[in-house]
C-alpha cells in the first residue's frame, strides 16, 4: 500500500478503483438532474462502460479520479513513493484503456467530457461547462469552457 497517504486520502483513493456512485460522480448527477436533460448511468454496452450517457445527444460524461487516471498537471496525480513499478504499471494502463476507450467513442459520433475530481469544488464553473457541453444554453459559451483540462 501507498505509505505517504493520510487514512482520509487513502479512503478516497480506494473508492476510485473504478469506483461507481463516488462522491464527484454524484455532485454531477445532481446538477444533471437540475437541467432536467435525462441520463442513464454505467452504461456497459459503451466502451469503458462510462459512467453518465445521455444517448439521444450522443454524449457522455466521464467522471474520473485524478490519481487513479492520472490528472495532467494535478497535485493529486503524485507520484506513489513505494512499489513505483507496480503502480506505474498500474496507472499507465488505466490512462492507456481511457486513451483507447475515448477514442473509440470518438469514432462512433460520440462527444465526451471527462470531468476531474478536484474539478468539483467550484460549482459554478462546472455548472457551466455540463451546460454549454449539453448545449443547453450555447449563447454563453466559450469553447474553452468545455475543452479538457
Ligand atoms: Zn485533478
Amino acid at each position: 500500500m501507498i505509505d505517504t497517504l493520510t487514512p482520509e486520502a487513502r479512503s478516497r483513493n480506494m473508492s476510485r478503483i473504478r469506483g461507481k456512485n463516488t462522491k464527484p460522480e454524484l455532485v454531477v448527477r445532481r446538477i444533471l438532474r437540475s437541467t432536467g436533460v435525462g441520463y442513464r448511468l454505467h452504461v456497459k454496452a459503451l466502451p469503458g462502460c462510462p459512467d453518465i450517457v445521455m444517448a439521444g445527444r450522443r454524449r457522455i460524461i466521464e467522471v474520473r479520479g485524478c490519481f487513479w487516471h492520472r490528472h495532467p498537471g494535478c497535485r493529486f496525480a503524485y507520484e506513489p513513493k513505494t512499489r513505483q513499478e507496480f503502480w506505474n504499471t498500474k496507472l499507465e494502463a488505466n490512462v492507456a484503456r481511457d486513451r483507447q476507450n475515448e477514442a473509440i467513442l470518438s469514432e462512433k459520433g460520440w462527444h465526451v467530457l471527462v470531468i476531474w475530481e478536484c474539478e468539483i469544488r467550484d460549482l459554478g464553473a462546472l455548472r457551466e461547462r455540463i451546460s454549454c457541453f449539453l448545449e443547453i444554453d450555447p449563447t454563453n459559451c466559450h469553447p474553452a469552457a468545455i475543452a479538457k483540462v
